[in-house]
């Protein structure tokens, strides 16, 4: 047993995080979810109590997202979107070492699923909103304030349906901030801030393979489950080169730069490496990946199926999805079919403008001397949905980490665990930022 800090020793922030993470709002992909309903009506109840009028939306049964919009003190700027997702990936109680759904807190740190992905900031925009409006005061621009469901299966049911139902809900907007950005990773010696100014293209596929459906015990070569390993193993195994792109080579400039290495003789690859644990994110945005992640076929031991099934989670540079697709068919050759279950665009945009200037003058306040450094996010966010109106998405969830951390393998990992200050310093960071952009 674990002795809990008393609530009032508690930041807001981390009250509504823990108040989230006990809400299992597993998102199952393929349509199969837990719903929202639970965390959407909490959140919405927390924009009333703040003088809000958020609406909520049922874009299918149980799958509800909440938008806001708070009014800014300059109607001629521009309106900034600031979303999360409510919905988490499973998480499998026996590998944890808490209740994944449990919101934990010991040793200083919130755990749980949703700890980092996202229901931190979900809590941090909520707790930003209070200070600022709390205290009568107002964002500097008009915001639409947005909790998707669905974020992670792609957000058909969250902010894909609200952008194409509902576009009239982000009128005016031109920017947006959101998860997997804004957070420390130690280089060397040296704190520093990833700020997430592109993800990769989301390719998920399916291959089938099909044969004859026999007794176990038969002489048979046309297996499906057989052809399908030969095929998952081909792609699994691929390595895709290394393609840097404007952010990633901005990147590991500054990367090498602090580290102090010559980047005309240290490769991407070992540049990437010699980050230690932030190469959890920067290692995947120098090339495409594809990862098997799901195996289905068979229904008895002594049965050779027909059919067979595999997913695979491709991610690819911008721009490359047609050549990859069209590569990926020809490692798996004709007999195996190949069906695009989701795609979904890359981002990229450039390190600088305003909205940059004011993150990094932001971060520098809180946290000075810490360089603030452009990247390419390997995963994707509802930054894609957005983009489809012209909104340019950021990755700027601030949190300021220890460096003994492995923040990347937080994500979607066992343990999923976010330090307390951490929120703090996030929530923080977040109403100065809204107060002068
Ligand atoms: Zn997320």
């Amino acid at each position: 047993m674990t002795t809990e800090p008393a609530d009032d020793s508690l930041d807001e922030t981390a009250i509504i995080a823990r108040d989230l993470i006990r809400m299992d709002t597993t998102n199952y992909g393929e349509g199969k979810s837990n719903g929202e309903v639970e965390a959407a009506e909490y959140l919405s109840a927390k924009l009333t109590a703040m003088g809000l009028e958020p609406e909520m939306f049922e874009s299918a049964k149980g799958r509800v997202s909440v938008v806001a919009r708070v009014e800014g003190a300059d109607p001629a700027k521009p309106a900034l979107v600031v979303h999360g997702h409510t919905d988490v990936v499973p998480a499998q109680p026996d590998n944890w070492s808490v209740d994944p759904f449990g919101g934990v807190i010991k040793d200083g740190l919130l755990w749980g699923r949703g700890a980092v992905d996202m229901k931190n900031m979900d809590a941090m925009i909520v707790t930003a909103l209070q200070d600022i409006l709390g205290s009568g005061r107002q964002p500097a621009r008009d915001l639409v304030i947005a909790f998707f469901a669905d974020e992670e299966a792609g957000g058909v049911y969250g902010a894909h349906y609200l952008v194409d139902r509902h576009p009239e809900l982000f009128a005016g907007a031109t920017e947006a901030i959101s998860e997997v950005g804004g957070y420390s990773v130690t280089l060397g010696n040296q704190r520093s801030y990833l700020l997430q100014t592109g993800e990769k293209t989301l390719l998920w596929i399916k291959l089938v393979a099909r044969g004859v459906a026999a007794h176990g015990s038969r002489y048979i070569q046309d297996n499906a489950v057989t052809k399908l390993a030969e095929a998952v193993a081909k792609i699994g195994r691929r390595e895709w080169p290394i393609r840097l792109t404007e952010t990633t080579t901005a990147l590991l400039a500054e990367v090498a730069r602090i580290l102090g290495k010559d980047p005309e003789k240290v490769g991407p690859d070992e540049l990437a490496i010699a980050t230690g644990t932030a190469a959890g994110f920067i290692r995947a945005t120098l090339r495409t990946t594809s990862n098997p992640t799901l195996l289905s076929a068979g229904y008895k031991h002594n049965v050779i199926p027909d059919t067979a099934e595999a997913l695979i989670d491709i991610r690819t540079l911008p721009g490359e999805e047609d050549a990859v697709l069209a590569e990926v068919a020809d490692l798996v050759g004709p007999d195996i079919e190949v069906v695009v279950v989701h795609r979904d665009v890359g981002l990229e945009t450039s390190f600088d403008g305003p909205l940059i200037e004011a993150m990094i003058a932001t971060l520098n306040e809180h946290d000075p001397g810490a360089p603030v450094l452009p990247y390419l996010l390997s995963g994707g966010t509802d930054n894609k949905a957005l983009s489809k109106l012209g909104i340019t998405g950021y990755g700027f969830a601030p949190l300021k980490l220890p460096a003994e951390l492995d923040f990347p393998a937080m994500f979607h990992g066992v343990d999923e665990r976010v330090p307390l200050d951490a929120l703090v310093f996030g929530r923080r960071v977040l109403t100065d930022l809204l107060l002068n952009y």
